[in-house]
């Protein structure tokens, strides 16, 4: 699935002007002040094309928590400097609301800053974390190597020359890659050490942060943190900003209920896993009614045939969102492409997949 994200989102990287504020790939490191004791930042996209996750820092009182570690370790440690300017507190608790690599690839450095930091995951994003992180990495090696050996023959995989502008891009990319791979070379993973199975409250000083432990959305793992006093909800990649993530299927039947219940409580401020902080419900409504339509979209697809006797290409080509493709995506090309992939296909696949269970 991962592999899926990489390849889409390279494209995005390597073909968009970078200047839109809507846009899905993210050219600059912004900080956003929620208020003089929560930070949100967004990082800059690594020079792979890689997105890396959106990182909250909460200080409280007594304990400081932050919410995911992005995906290059400079990065991370960029936001610890930055965290140790705001508070001479250490950081006592950091959560990884799931397993994908931009939102945990950061936590050695923050072990090495902290040692004694917590660092609080479900169980079903633990053990991701340990099953795929050396697979991921010896995956990545592998995928650069048959770049690297394109750009150097000018060829494409099927042997066809590749053109002067596919072959700048891919040299760019190379070296971007290149730049990533050195920056992991040595990297050891750190795995989260309190592993928990359910919700559970984190007393902070002043307030006290609720883990929230739903259906998947996202992943089997997903993990949320409602601050109930400020009525913040952090949610990880179960909301992402301008375009949902759905990259291999994910879990539409549970997530749209899950993103139901969020609708219901009583949350002012959404701070998704990806993309701009969110002030008001409209864009969750609006995910909301493109999985349902999705799904019953594509159960009258698959009901005219048949479950056993259809095939999952068929129903991505029957479908058409050409409305919701223009609503999410703000007239801007790399996000098409991005919701080509991620709802187009993914989606659907979710809900073929979905329907199979
Ligand atoms: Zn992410
Ligand atoms: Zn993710």
């Amino acid at each position: 699935m991962r592999y899926k994200v990489i390849v889409v989102l390279l494209f995005v990287f390597l073909f968009s002007g970078h200047v839109f504020s809507q846009a899905v790939s993210t050219p600059n490191r912004s900080v956003t002040k929620l208020s003089d004791k929560l930070y949100v930042i967004r990082h800059k996209d690594a020079p792979d094309g890689y997105p890396q996750g959106n990182t909250t820092v909460i200080i409280g009182d007594k304990k400081v928590i932050v919410v995911d570690a992005c995906y290059l370790p400079s990065s991370a440690r960029e936001d610890i400097e930055f965290i140790k300017k705001l508070t001479r507190k250490p950081v006592d608790y950091l959560i990884n609301t799931h397993w994908h690599a931009d939102h945990q690839q950061g936590n050695p450095e923050y072990l090495k800053a902290f040692p004694d930091i917590k660092i609080i995951a479900r169980k079903e994003t633990a053990e991701e974390i340990m099953a795929f992180e050396n697979k991921d990495l010896a995956r990545y090696r592998q995928n650069l190597d048959s770049l690297k050996i394109k750009v150097k023959n000018g060829k494409n995989g099927d042997g066809k020359p590749l053109a002067v502008a596919d072959l700048a891009n891919m040299k760019e990319l190379a070296a971007g890659q290149d730049s990533v791979e050195n920056e992991l070379l040595n990297y050891t993973p750190v795995y989260p050490n309190i592993i928990i199975s359910g919700g559970i409250d984190l007393d902070i000083g002043d307030q006290v942060v609720k883990l929230m432990c739903m259906a998947p959305v996202h992943t089997l793992g997903d993990l949320m943190l409602f601050l109930p006093d400020q009525k913040i909800l952090i949610t990880g990649d179960v909301l992402v900003y301008p375009i949902p993530y759905f990259f291999g299927g994910a879990y539409p039947y549970s997530g749209v209920k899950v993103l139901e219940t969020i609708d219901q409580m009583d949350v002012k401020t959404f701070v998704p896993g990806h993309g701009e902080v969110l002030n008001n419900k409209i864009y969750l409504e609006q995910e909301i009614d493109l999985i349902k339509n999705v799904i019953s979209l594509v159960e009258a697809e698959v009901y005219k045939e048949g479950l056993l006797g259809i095939k999952l290409e068929n129903v991505q080509r029957a479908i058409d969102l050409g409305t919701y493709k223009k609503q999410f995506s703000n007239g801007i090309k790399e996000n098409e492409v991005f919701f080509d992939e991620s709802i187009s296909k993914g989606l659907v696949e979710g809900c073929f997949n979905g329907m199979a269970k």
